[in-house]
């Protein structure tokens, strides 16, 4: 089986001037989980690798650089999931920890439970030596920024709440094995304890080594309305190819409860998409050792490995 990585970097609308900094995030992430994958490396493990590159870009909506909840803190969730067994681990509304996909994981290899949240997570990263860190080491000048216009009255909320940069990840190995993670700091403003679609199985990931795999972001209440996620391995498994079952997928999602969002999939035989319903939404892929990127609707720019940047 030849390997596969597709990540994404949210869906929404980005300022022209952050566009360069969403692409080449992205590159990045995708490349260090191809890199996994070409090295015999395990599904798992690539898009764990490359969500938590995207974790540590300040940039994105998660992990560092999340956006603030009312109270103006960071409250995190996240999913990883492993298409072979059907195993999965996530954690919601978590704190001060670097990279909430690494404890997901955790979750998901040392527990018998699939979900975690708040302060039992956090007692639970203690129990497995994952440093705390101080909560304001996860605020960027940005979330404040935004956090701040939208305490405004005179705001429009929902124009802050997308495009702020949640990440996934979907691939398959060459054992084909097919894995997902997703990972985010939510909606900006969000109510204190609020859970959205990412930490939920089936909404923010799925993965299903007889199907594929699937990473979402968008508006969370309505992903979750629609499990986008399973929705659209559902549609492949009937028979539609990727790229159909995610235009289904995030049509039937606008037309049902007007949600907007993006996904990222890859199927049992290596075929992958990314789409989205948003105007815009950073992503990159590897296969046959070429990079494939964009961020406009049908951008699909191409660059082979060995010339783009490491
Ligand atoms: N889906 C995320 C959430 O609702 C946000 C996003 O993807 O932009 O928490």
């Amino acid at each position: 089986m030849k390997p596969v990585i597709v990540v994404h970097g949210g869906a929404g609308s980005i300022m022209k001037e952050y566009e360069e900094g969403y692409c080449s995030g992205v590159k990045r992430a995708a490349l260090q989980g191809y890199k996994i994958l070409a090295e015999g490396g395990d599904a798992v493990s690539a898009v764990e690798e490359a969500v938590v590159v995207l974790e540590d870009d300040p940039l994105f909506n998660a992990g560092h650089g999340s956006v603030l909840n009312e109270e103006g803190e960071v409250e995190m969730d996240a999913i990883i999931m492993d298409g072979k067994d059907l195993t999965s681990g996530a954690v919601s509304a978590v704190r001060c920890i670097a990279n909430p996909i690494k404890l997901a994981r955790l979750v998901m290899e040392k527990t018998d439970h699939m979900l975690l949240t708040c302060k039992g997570a956090s007692l639970f990263a203690k129990a497995q030596g994952v440093p705390e860190i101080f909560g304001e080491q996860l605020i960027t000048e940005r979330s404040k920024e935004r956090w701040r216009k939208n305490l405004n009255p005179g705001s429009n909320p929902v124009a802050y709440q997308l495009g702020l940069g949640t990440v996934g990840a979907v691939a398959i190995d060459s054992q084909g094995n097919v894995a997902c993670a997703t990972s985010t700091g939510g909606m900006t403003n969000k109510m204190v304890g609020r859970v959205g679609d990412t930490a939920c199985i089936g909404s923010g990931g799925y993965a299903n080594n007889s199907v594929g795999a699937v990473s979402t972001t968008g508006h969370g209440e309505s992903i979750m309305k629609v499990t986008l996620a399973s929705l659209i391995l559902y549609y492949m498994e009937q028979g539609m190819s990727t790229e159909e079952a995610a235009e289904a997928g995030l049509n039937y999602m606008k037309t049902r409860v007007d949600g907007s969002g993006g996904v990222i999939v890859v199927n049992s035989t290596g075929d992958w998409t990314a789409k989205f319903s948003t105007k815009q939404m950073s992503w990159a892929a590897v296969k046959d050792d070429q990079l494939h990127y964009g961020i406009y609707t049908g951008e699909n720019k191409i660059v082979p490995i060995a010339a783009s940047p490491q």
